[in-house]
């Protein structure tokens, strides 16, 4: 059974909160004996610092200097969904806000508890539960980590397709609430395209089931407003995923392109022509000659497709046809393997965080149209902060009518000594190259996220990137979680719990 992994260890003894702790009036004693009475639970100060963090960025950095966003109060682990439901009953009882924790992968401080409260460990539920092997339909329970997933769905000949770069260490819970990408997602879709059906506690603590045919037509799609909804509408509890067939055969081939922009026409020239293989990645010239064998100047594509052969070998001549037509020079498919061997590897994101810089990614996704102006203007923007030291950038989810532009964003403050000052110095320069990058992003057409969702430290663009189409969000939170019990503070959602860091 996988568990989750810590982002970075703490750098002292004792942990304690970042943020002032709010003002929850309730009855401790009366609280814990009722859950504790449900499930498995924890006020451990270990258990309860884990559960206060996720691989949010500037988290990480505060965990250096023994420091969470906040601490909530106790841990529940329920067993089941009528212990989920339980649990929220209870905690509707006492009016206690509760936030959802899965893997703990999220990178915008989603599971962070930031009123406190009840912090909801669903790793226990795990598991897949059935196979419906004829209809390629798996059913799962939500806190089931990827390779426990997959393992299981190729005893029956089956893959669900979905392979984030936090496979390890993320769940299926996770993976809807956030609505991930998996980096085969130009086959296999995002994971929107996955889910069949949802089991659902609400806020009240009842459980509805949604979906379940391969189609539907009975009014707005109810499973859909879960999906991306980050445990502010509901607790997802069990999960049913369409699954493909075991490929047969993977083919591989790799592209230099004298410019970015070619390497993107070439990109939506296959799109367009309908040929979709699994993984179509494209860096610019930073990222090709750091990790693929660019020479500072060209860009790299990636291409590596699983499938039926005719299907395969089609697909890849569509590629090839459009790449050579755009100005490419074939290299050899090494790239790709080189690329699948190191795909997972985060161990440089840890040793620069430790080194002082700050560092992050941001990802947002573009009509091809406006691929190219959303690259420039980030670029741009970001390097004009006083403290940006690089912006780089690949391509690396395609569409029909357009793609996901992936940016890597460095700054670095005065000091790279590890104190509360420089921390404060380091929390102000993410933040402002964070204003600069997403704004310029929107500005040049691109939208607020593609997979890593909003969380904390996407919260104060919502109304922005939404307009008032963000009213109709509000509203749903409203009427399905009235009491703003479910991780509060979130998705820009207005709270009366009180301030919102960063909103
Ligand atoms: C190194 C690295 C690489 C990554 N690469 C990718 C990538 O390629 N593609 C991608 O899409 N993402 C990626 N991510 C982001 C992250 O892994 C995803 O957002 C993932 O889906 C989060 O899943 P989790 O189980 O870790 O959820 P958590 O981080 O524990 O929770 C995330 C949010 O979902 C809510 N939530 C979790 N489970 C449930 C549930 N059962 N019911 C209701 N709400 C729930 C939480 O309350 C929280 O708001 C990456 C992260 C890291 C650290």
């Amino acid at each position: 059974m996988t568990k989750p992994t810590a982002p970075i260890e703490f750098g002292g003894d004792t942990v304690r909160p970042r943020w002032v702790s709010p003002n929850i009036t309730h009855n401790g004693d009366v609280l814990l004996r009722e859950l504790t009475a449900i499930c498995p639970t924890s006020t451990h100060i270990s258990d309860l610092a884990e559960h206060a963090r996720d691989w949010w960025p500037l988290a990480m950095r505060w965990a250096l200097q023994s420091q969470v966003p906040q601490l909530p109060l106790v841990v529940v682990s329920p067993r089941n969904t009528d212990e989920v439901q339980r649990v929220m009953s209870v905690c509707a009882t006492h009016d206690m806000p509760v936030t959802v924790t899965a893997g703990r992968s999220g990178v915008s401080g989603a599971s962070v508890p930031v009123f406190g409260g009840v912090v909801l460990n669903i790793n226990e539920l795990q598991g897949v539960v059935s196979v419906d092997r004829h209809s390629g339909v798996i059913e799962v329970l939500a806190g089931t980590f990827g390779p426990d997933l997959e393992r299981e769905a190729t005893k029956s000949g089956l893959t669900v397709g979905h392979f984030p770069q936090s496979f390890d260490i993320s769940t299926v819970g996770g993976w809807v609430a956030c609505l991930g990408a998996g980096q085969f997602s130009t086959r296999y879709g995002k994971i929107s395209d996955m889910v069949v059906g949802l089991e659902v506690v609400l806020a009240d603590g009842s459980v509805i089931r949604t979906g379940g045919a391969p189609a539907a037509a009975h009014g707005p799609n109810v499973t859909a407003m879960f999906i991306g909804s980050e445990g502010t509408l509901g607790i997802i509890t069990r999960v049913w995923l369409r699954a493909h067939d075991i490929a047969p055969v993977r083919r591989k081939a790799a592209y230099f392109f004298p410019t970015f922009t070619a390497g993107m026409l070439a990109m939506r020239g296959a799109l367009r022509a309908d040929a979709t293989p699994a993984v179509l990645r494209l860096y610019d010239a930073v990222e090709s000659q750091r990790s693929h064998g660019g020479d500072g100047t060209n860009s790299t594509l990636i291409v590596l497709d699983d499938g039926e052969q005719e299907i395969v070998d089609a697909t890849l001549a569509v590629v090839d046809r459009y790449a050579l037509a755009h100005g490419a020079t074939r290299t050899t498919e090494e790239r790709v393997d080189h690329w699948l061997a190191h795909r997972n590897d985060t161990s440089g994101l840890q040793a620069l965080t430790k080194k002082g810089f700050v560092i992050d990614t941001m990802e947002v996704a573009a009509p091809w149209s406006q691929m190219a102006a959303v690259y420039s203007g980030v670029c741009d923007t970001v390097m004009a902060v006083n403290g940006a030291r690089g912006v780089s950038a690949h391509v690396s989810h395609s569409y029909l009518d357009g793609a996901c532009i992936y940016f890597t964003l460095v700054g670095t403050t005065s000091s790279r000594e590890i104190n509360e000052a420089s921390t404060d110095e380091h929390q102000a320069l993410y933040l402002a190259i964070w204003n600069a990058g997403q704004r310029a992003a929107l500005a040049a057409g691109g939208n607020l996220s593609h997979h890593h969702g909003v969380g904390l430290n996407r919260g104060r663009f919502m109304r922005e990137a939404m307009g008032e189409a963000f009213e109709v969000l509000v509203a749903m939170k409203r009427t399905l979680d009235p009491h703003d019990l479910l991780n509060p503070g979130k998705l820009g959602f207005p709270t009366q719990r009180g301030p919102v860091p960063f909103a």
